[in-house]
């Protein structure tokens, strides 16, 4: 009885040891830029490199390459295990500088299919006005399905201008629900207002695609806190980008927002950090991918990081 009941109490010491070993170094690490977390952070948007001369500037990937490792590497010190690169294809999407840098630093790099509409339909190829829907989705299943230069991607990411939606951002939101319904990936789509934010969860749950699958890209644009809750009560996620280091208070409040009305599990945060850009010298100015877990996540309380940047992004986009 004595001896077994000594085992119980190791037993039950070892699960508290190893319950508070856990999340104590997950809250300290991800609460202290002197203790690194455990390496389970998912950046959910950054990115490597945006073209936004869409390949009219030659770049050499070395130099991108060069530039953009020590910044993933020193993400990895504060935890980083998965990135999820969002230049669209058009915009810069480049899966084999992906892959190489994933490959030299030792994170998962995630790459994505679709078209961006917003900045006025610029980035758009000619197929996207000609083909409907289900010509365009399928472009994009292909790419799900044989991979983009060796890499399956992973995401579909879209991008649509102010609402009001023109009809040929409405087209592009609709290709992407038939893809995710195809697919089963999930949708991050740049969106410039509330307004089309609601729109495009019409779109998207029209087309029978659950409200989850719909990421809200660019949420902290939009100062008015009741679309964000609407939209999160729907079931889509409200993704507040975009964390910078004059953007603190904002990007704090939107959290401590989203918490009060108990919607933290319909949140993320991210920087959409980075990145190389051709056509300037040196690719520009690169904003690291590190201010969040060095800045933001102390105004947090622990917890709300293990929930915003492991927990949240698992249950939107699944696990590597
Ligand atoms: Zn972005």
């Amino acid at each position: 009885m004595a001896a077994g009941r000594g085992r119980l109490d190791a037993f039950a010491k070892i699960r508290d040891v190893n319950r508070r070993e856990f999340l104590g170094s997950a809250v300290a690490g991800l609460a202290s830029a002197e203790t690194p977390p455990p390496g389970n952070i998912i950046l959910v948007h950054e990115h490597v490199l945006v073209d936004f001369t869409s390949g009219k500037s030659p770049y050499d990937p070395d130099e991108a390459f060069a530039i953009a490792k020590p910044h993933l590497e020193e993400a990895k010190k504060y935890g980083l295990r998965r990135f999820q690169d969002c230049a669209p294809a058009y915009l810069g999407r480049n899966p084999k500088l992906l892959r190489r840098l994933s490959d030299a630093v030792g994170v998962d790099i995630w790459t994505n299919t679709g078209w961006y509409a917003a900045r006025n339909h610029q980035y758009l190829p000619g197929e996207a006005k000609t083909e409907s829907p289900a010509q365009i989705a399928k472009r994009w299943v292909d790419e799900w399905r044989k991979g983009v230069d060796g890499m399956k991607p992973r995401f579909i990411k879209i991008g649509v201008n102010n609402g009001p939606l023109p009809e040929l951002d409405k087209k592009i939101v609709r290709a992407a629900a038939l893809c995710s319904k195809e697919t089963g990936l999930t949708i991050q789509s740049h969106t410039g207002n509330g307004l089309a934010a609601v729109e495009q969860l019409e779109i998207i749950t029209s087309e029978n695609v659950d409200a989850s699958k719909f990421v809200w890209v660019h949420a902290y644009r939009e100062k008015d806190h009741a679309i964000h809750e609407k939209v999160a009560r729907a079931g889509a996620w409200v993704q507040f980008d975009g964390v910078s280091e004059s953007s603190l208070q904002w990007h704090a409040e939107c959290v401590r927002f989203m918490e009060s009305r108990k919607l933290l599990g319909r949140t993320m945060i991210s920087q959409d950090a980075g990145y190389y850009k051709p056509g300037q010298p040196k690719g520009g100015a690169f904003r690291p991918y590190t201010t969040m877990q060095k800045q933001l996540l102390p105004m947090l309380a622990p917890l709300w990081g293990l929930q915003l940047l492991v927990m949240n992004p698992i249950a939107a986009y699944g696990k590597s």
